[in-house]
């Protein structure tokens, strides 16, 4: 059965009736976004993003975006390394800071969340030109055009996990994509959102064309690095929404381009992602299609709060589908896996919550466990 996504974009629904009439096709069912890579056959060629399933706001020139990566695909992607490659002695910290900010430029701004979804998520893919190298797990700052009406000094900058590999989006090694949710103010009185209580920078970004100006600071942090040293290290990476950044770089260097570190890997990363539903899963596409071409060194679990039960019957959040994991996942970490933890702060007292009645049930002292873990280097947490 031929099936598709609900989509709000208009001149995409009329075009998709088209293409769906031309190929004698009957009406199609708005269904989960899992199924719907098979949709990019009949996509327009201006509305087509260069990866499947994800709605364009603004175009990109994307036989050029397209030439770029399949040019890089052809050889190693080695020209960005260290020697040796794992060595993090000399990654790039604050190359930019906020009084001499690096001004780079938007390439592409794309919705990449189904109609459903609570709230709009943003790929963001910027020029920096080569000038603002980074390494997966860090992530760039952003000063947002404006003053703050409430001190009358300029926008402060707001920092973004960096969501592509080192490599960027094309492999050119002169671009950096981020994966940017618009906040916005549900006011309970009006009942409505409030446009003057929007976030200011996740709506300047999720807004702006290509060719905007776009002021950087970074990259920054040291938290969220890949133990390159390891060839076997598992990475247990949690998220919940954006905080699936850095484990987009991660994948990408581990399975898609040709790394030094891609190419010696033997462990497993295990991406456990918790969103509301199917419409908001981020990425899903390219995890499916790592899922394929690496199955015994990659995993992915979803945790959908809004679709999902959890096995007491309440919602599925992301503690309750790791917990499912729990005795295996303890296992990985005293063999000395490292888990990652990035998205909303809110998902942390849960999963401690839940990691500390696990422990108890072994009879371990959670304090201990932990304490031990963060000696190791094992633990990391980037949250906001
Ligand atoms: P702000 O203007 O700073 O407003 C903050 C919130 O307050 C908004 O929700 C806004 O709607 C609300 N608000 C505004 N005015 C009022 C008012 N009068 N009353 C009540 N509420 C109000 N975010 C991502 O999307 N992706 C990432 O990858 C990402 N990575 C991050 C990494 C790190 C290390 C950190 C610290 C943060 C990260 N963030 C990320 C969060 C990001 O930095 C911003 O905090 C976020 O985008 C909101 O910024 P803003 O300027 O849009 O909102």
């Amino acid at each position: 059965r031929f099936q598709v996504p609900v989509r709000r974009h208009r001149g995409f629904v009329i075009m998709l009736a088209l293409a769906t009439a031309a190929l004698g096709l009957h009406a199609p069912m708005p269904v989960s976004r899992l199924s719907s890579s098979r949709m990019a056959a009949v996509r327009m060629e201006s509305e087509t993003p260069w990866f499947d399933d994800c709605v364009s706001t603004t175009t990109l020139d994307k036989s050029k975006f397209e030439a770029a990566y399949s040019a890089a695909m052809n050889k190693k992607q080695d020209f960005l390394e260290a020697e040796p490659y794992w060595d993090q002695s000399n990654i790039p910290v604050n190359t930019y800071k906020n009084k001499a900010p690096f001004t780079g430029k938007i390439i592409s701004v794309k919705r990449i969340v189904g109609a459903a979804a609570t709230g709009e998520t943003c790929h963001i893919i910027i020029d920096h030109e080569g000038k603002m190298p980074y390494w997966e797990g860090q992530s760039y700052g952003v000063i947002p055009p404006g003053i703050n009406p409430k001190n009358g000094k300029p926008n402060t900058v707001r920092l973004y996990s960096i969501a592509s590999s080192r490599y960027g989006d094309d492999m050119t090694g002169k671009t950096t994509s981020l994966c940017v949710r618009r906040a916005t103010f549900w006011c309970p009185e009006l009942q409505a959102e409030d446009p003057a209580k929007k976030g200011v920078c996740s709506n300047y970004l999720c807004d702006a064309s290509v060719g905007e100006q776009v002021k950087l600071t970074g990259p920054s942090g040291k938290v969220m690095l890949i133990p390159e040293k390891d060839p076997n290290a598992d990475l247990i990476m949690v998220a919940t929404g954006t905080g699936i950044a850095p484990y987009r770089s991660f994948i990408r260097r581990l399975f898609v381009e040709k790394t030094p570190y891609g190419e010696v890997y033997k462990g497993l990363a295990w991406l456990f992602l918790g969103v509301a539903n199917k419409d908001a899963l981020l990425y899903d596409d390219e995890w499916q299609s790592v899922l394929k071409s690496h199955p015994d060194n990659f995993r992915v679990d979803y945790a959908l709060s809004r679709e999902q039960k959890n096995k007491d019957g309440g919602k599925m959040y992301i503690q309750d589908k790791v917990a499912e994991y729990s005795d295996e996942i303890f296992d990985r970490m005293d063999k000395g896996a490292h888990m990652y933890f990035c998205g909303l702060k809110g998902m942390m007292p849960g999963i401690t919550q839940m990691l500390e009645s696990v422990s108890a049930a072994k009879g371990i002292k959670w304090e201990d466990k932990l304490k031990q873990w963060k000696e190791n280097g094992q633990w990391h947490v980037e949250v906001y």
